[in-house]
């Protein structure tokens, strides 16, 4: 039926498709059209409706501040904070996402001169980083911010990588040659193997929350004490997220990674907070390299 069929177009993919249109879709389309639209007027003037927020990331050997990871937080006028999970999606398919992380990028190396020898995370899309001047935009916000490249890691997911095109392992690998670091984001919730580890051209490999919340159980100690052993012995850095208790921590340590974030050492806080830390030294208890399997 004709009626029921709308042409959608898939911006994201660069083409077009038919889909089936359901009432729940056209709600769906309908939010959607909202949210482009009032992401758009963010966009127009972005540093009224968006914001970075910066988690601190700690050494577990000596606990000292070594870098933030930058996320992002939509003022919404009516919705208050919005999370990026609710609207990063929306700003990949309908193409916003290249102004949206081209600010993102720009906000994070201006913010980042403050702050003297901190590495500053920032995630990228692979739709962004396969756009055709990406390198060069983020040559350009290094040169006008002064940030060397060397503090700069931009996070990309293990699925987004493992789905791109080799366009964006090419996109990586320039960026590398530049000495900006490459991060693979949310490690093990994706399809690459741990063999696969040695084969990407990346510099750190940060373990996922759903794998440090069960290093508590046997199966789950095994597994990530095999991702750190596999990424260490690849000359990897390896950074565990949403680390939230002391027993996550001492097993971290005690295995090796190198490094943690998460609630039980700072929430995501904005800029200037990062600041007044780094006045401070502040600095978490390093971890017990040697203390017993929190399990046991
Ligand atoms: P991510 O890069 O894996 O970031 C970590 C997420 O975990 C953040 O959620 C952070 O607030 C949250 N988190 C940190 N520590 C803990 C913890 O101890 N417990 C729990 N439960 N959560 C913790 P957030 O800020 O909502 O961001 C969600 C995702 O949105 C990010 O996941 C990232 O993939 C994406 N994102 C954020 N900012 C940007 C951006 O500027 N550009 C793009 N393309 N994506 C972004
Ligand atoms: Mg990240
Ligand atoms: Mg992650
Ligand atoms: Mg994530």
């Amino acid at each position: 039926r004709k009626a029921d069929i709308a042409l959608y177009e898939a911006k994201a993919e660069g083409r077009s498709r038919y889909v089936l249109f359901t009432p729940s879709m056209d709600e769906d389309v309908r939010l959607r059209e909202a949210t482009d639209r009032e992401l758009r007027q963010a966009l127009a003037d972005c540093d009224a409706q968006l914001r970075l927020h910066y988690q601190p990331i700690f050494s577990t050997s000596d606990g000292s501040l070594t870098g933030v990871e930058a996320l992002l937080r939509w003022e919404h006028p009516e919705n208050g904070l919005v999370t990026p999970d609710a609207f990063i999606r929306a700003a990949e398919e309908s193409g916003l996402i290249e102004v949206l992380g081209q600010w993102v990028l720009r906000r994070a190396a201006l913010d980042a001169r403050n702050w003297p020898g901190l590495r500053v995370a920032v995630n990228v899309s692979p739709i962004q980083v396969r756009s055709h001047n990406f390198t060069e935009t983020v040559r350009e916000i290094l040169a006008e911010s002064g940030l060397e490249a060397e503090r700069l890691e931009i996070e990309i997911t293990e699925t987004a990588l493992m789905a791109a095109s080799s366009e964006v392992a090419a996109s990586l690998r320039e960026l590398r040659q530049m000495g900006v670091a490459c991060a693979l984001d949310d490690f093990g919730t994706g399809y690459s193997s741990l063999s696969h580890i040695r084969d990407i051209a990346v510099d750190r490999i940060k373990i996922d929350r759903s794998f440090v919340q069960v290093v508590n159980t046997e199966a789950g100690a095994a597994l990530v004490e095999a991702i750190v052993g596999l990424a260490s012995a690849n000359g990897l850095r390896l950074t565990a997220e949403g680390v939230e208790n002391r027993d996550q921590y001492a097993f971290l340590g005690r295995v090796g990674c190198h490094e943690v974030q998460g609630y039980l050492f700072a929430r995501p806080v904005p800029a200037d907070q990062i600041a007044r830390m780094l006045e401070e030294k502040l600095c978490v208890q390093p971890a017990q390299q040697n203390c017993d399997h929190p399990a046991a």
